[in-house]
């Protein structure tokens, strides 16, 4: 019998692997950044060295203050209001992706953050369109297949959702596959963007809704029985719902359970949710529960550059936590692709000739 390939950073890095959750102004590389704002004329940077602005970036993210995360965003959307920039940032987070082993992954981003520099919707969504696809050509050219669609977010704070899901329609056969709300959740619950979900509703279009990060059970409620969405990013308060007895045994409340037997899609992102204080430690994040019990859970980066991580890297970390085999990280990896906004036959066909395959070459 052949031996099975060990698990490292490196064998992770080679499985194939599909992200749901992650922003494309949470993943440039240091030195982009650094060379879009000379070219920009962009001068707030805290420093002019790419390692040391990454770590500064990943300091920030660590600091528990959400003034200094939020500074970091303030600096990657600051380099990032033409078109020449976007196209490049885009092209390089799918590099960077196929790199990391990505076969299939959804990237999201806010176009409203992007029109300072005089930018319209439109050309920031086919700057952004073209840098995919040149990324795609790339990384084919390195011998990489990966498939990106694009997430269209609003931002909770603002009032244009519905333009903004508008958006995500008028693209959606040019790759634009699903809309999303990102922004605070305390104060600006997903009911008062539900305009927005009930056109997208009568569209037949695909939605998630960021919901049960800084906030619980009520915003997780909201998101999927008043504004209808499909999955839930991160979703890690769901774990509120559920009672652990003396004996080990889990007991889920009811809407807990509406969640796991409807198969509602958890886009976890473990060490991000350690950064905003969702969870403690790698060791007790939810998502260790939420696997044993067989909710829909998915394992994703949300902001490589801030975080510091990759995929392969979080995989890595749940493996050490958990001590997940590959059967494990191909059950997250199927997951996740079930649970894509892209047409039913392409999931399945990503499923059965690339991450089954793939896998079962690791299992050996
Ligand atoms: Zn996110």
């Amino acid at each position: 019998m052949a031996m099975s390939t060990p698990l490292t950073a490196d064998t992770i890095r080679q499985a194939p692997k599909v992200l749901l959750h992650d922003h494309l102004d949470g993943g440039l590389r240091p030195a982009t950044v650094l060379e879009l704002a000379d070219a920009g004329g962009y001068r707030d940077l805290p420093h002019d060295d790419a390692a040391a602005l990454g770590a500064w970036f990943r300091e920030s993210a660590d600091s528990g203050s959400l003034v200094r995360y939020l500074e970091g965003f303030a600096h990657t959307c600051g380099v990032m209001q033409t078109e020449d920039a976007l196209v490049r940032v885009a092209a390089e987070c799918v590099e960077d992706l196929a790199a990391d082993g990505v076969v299939y992954a959804e990237v999201r981003y806010a176009p409203e953050l992007f029109t300072e520099g005089g930018l319209g919707l439109d050309p920031i969504v086919e700057a952004v369109q073209a840098g995919f696809r040149e990324g795609e050509r790339r990384a084919a050219a390195a011998g990489r297949t990966i498939r990106v669609g694009t997430l269209l977010c609003a931002m909770r704070q603002n009032a244009r959702s519905l333009e903004i899901a508008e958006l995500a329609v008028r693209y959606r056969d040019s790759g634009v596959v699903g809309f999303d709300i990102a922004g605070p959740e305390a104060g600006f619950p997903p009911t008062r963007n539900l305009d927005a979900f009930e056109y997208l509703r009568q569209q037949n279009a695909h939605f998630t809704i960021h919901a049960g990060e800084a906030f619980g059970l009520p915003s997780i409620w909201e998101a999927i029985q008043h504004c209808g969405a499909e999955r839930l990013g991160h979703g890690v308060r769901i774990v509120d719902d559920i009672k652990i007895d003396a004996d080990g045994r889990a007991h889920l409340g009811r809407l807990a359970s509406y969640v796991r037997d409807r198969r509602i899609p958890l886009e976890m992102c473990p060490t991000s949710n350690i950064q905003t204080g969702a969870a403690t430690a790698i060791e007790n994040h939810p998502i260790g529960l939420l696997a044993r019990l067989r909710f829909r859970v998915t394992v994703n980066t949300d902001n490589r550059l801030m975080s510091g991580c990759t995929v392969s890297s979080e995989m890595a970390a749940l493996v050490d936590a958990f001590g997940y085999g590959w059967p494990d990280l191909q059950w997250f990896t199927v997951n996740a692709m079930k649970s894509a906004f892209i047409d039913f036959e392409d999931r399945l066909e990503i499923i059965n000739t690339v991450i089954k395959p793939g896998y079962a070459a690791l299992i050996g």
